[in-house]
């Protein structure tokens, strides 16, 4: 194991944001990851689990214990079907999970296509039930190794265990620091259909004749993304975020039914789409937008991305604080005009 000290945490952001890890160790094998967590037992010392920092806002103090990155590799097709006909894959959580796809959709297996180009690790994919153009990793992911930081076992969680529903499961709710994700295993479509429900991936493919395949819905997606500034390519101002930074609030009827209220009030009309029976899915980014934080809104150091009303970017020289400030700013406004409590989407770090 390489024990690393006072090591930044910013770069390993994809917001480029936050102060140093006290400790910091890259485990590539079980056995580093064992060692690193006996060390941070022996000193005391709180241990945060980092993937590829997509999905961070790290304070500005930094990480005052041990941040321990999970880099292990590898990627395994298995041979044998399972009993539903699906190819098992196993992946190692700190596999880039966009590779992951690729090489899925090269296999041509379908179920993790439409998630092309959302960055991070496989082991962040389970952690907030990653989802996005109509797929999400709960539909796919068989089961998941743990490491149990309550009795140093490993395990293998079965996909009922892992309780998904939208944006979460035992992970980052109810067993929240209890596991370290350590492999991933997805069933996939061998030779299956792309996924083509959304309104934005219909439009793409409009007026053509054959149906599209799975590499051409990836390239897709992926172009849909790289417009929306959703795709994290270097160099590019608005892709120094931390991706959506609120949740689609879910609504009950009444909650809805208010909200249509004031929508009305005001001569607009609330775009939503079911979600559950019983209640509505809103769109966030619809609801920040008509708070009069448009595309593009902020000072020079943070703002709203030019392309995504729900990404928060970091202009170059943002602080943590900056974006926190920000981000209560848009939580306050949403809450006087529409009624609703905005839930960040990022995970806070050493706050
Ligand atoms: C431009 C952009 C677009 C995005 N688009 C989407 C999208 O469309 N849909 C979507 O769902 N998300 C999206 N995200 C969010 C992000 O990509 C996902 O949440 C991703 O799965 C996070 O993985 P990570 O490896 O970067 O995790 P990190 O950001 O490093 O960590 C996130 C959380 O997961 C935990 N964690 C990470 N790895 C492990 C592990 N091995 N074991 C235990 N816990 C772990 C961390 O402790 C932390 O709590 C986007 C982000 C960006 C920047």
């Amino acid at each position: 194991m390489n024990l690393l000290e006072n090591i930044p945490l910013a770069p390993l952001t994809t917001i480029k944001i936050g102060g140093p890890a006290r400790y910091f160790v890259e485990a590539k094998t079980i056995g580093e990851v064992h060692e690193a967590v006996a060390f941070a037992r022996s000193r005391d010392l709180h241990l945060f689990i980092l993937g590829d920092g997509s999905n961070l806002i790290v304070a500005d103090s930094g990480w005052p214990g041990l941040v321990l990155k999970i880099s292990l590799q590898g990627i395994d097709q298995q041979t044998a079907h399972d009993d539903d006909g699906k190819v098992l894959f196993d992946a190692g959580a700190g596999e880039s999970w966009d590779r992951f796809v690729s090489h899925a959709v090269m296999a041509h297996c379908a179920g993790v296509e439409c998630l092309s180009g959302i960055p991070g690790s496989v082991g962040g994919t389970p952690v907030q039930n990653v989802g996005a153009y109509g797929q999400e990793v709960s539909e796919t992911i068989a089961s998941v190794q743990v490491l149990d930081l309550k009795d140093g076992q490993v395990r293998e969680l079965c996909r009922e265990a892992c309780e998904f529903t939208y944006r979460a499961s035992i992970f980052n709710t109810t067993q929240q620091g209890r596991f370290i994700v350590l492999r991933v295993t997805y069933a996939l479509t061998p030779d299956g259909k792309p996924h083509i429900s959304y309104a934005d991936l219909k439009r793409h493919f409009e007026g053509r004749e054959t149906s599209p395949n799975l590499a051409e819905t990836r390239e897709a997606v992926r172009h849909i993304r790289a417009l929306k500034g959703m795709l994290i390519v270097p160099g590019e101002p608005d892709c120094q975020s931390a991706g959506s930074f609120f949740k689609n609030p879910v609504l009950s009827e009444t909650q809805h039914a208010d909200l249509e209220k004031r929508a009305a009030a005001r001569g607009l009309t609330v775009p939503s789409y079911p979600a559950l029976e019983t209640r509505k899915k809103v769109s966030a980014a619809w609801l920040v937008e008509h708070s009069g934080f448009t595309k593009g809104f902020g000072s020079e150091r943070v703002g709203i991305s030019t392309r995504h009303a729900l990404a928060i970017v970091n202009r170059g020289r943002a602080t943590a604080a900056d974006v926190v400030t920000l981000k209560d700013q848009i939580q306050q406004r949403v809450q006087e005009i529409w009624g609703i409590q905005l839930e960040p989407e990022p995970v806070m770090v050493g706050f």
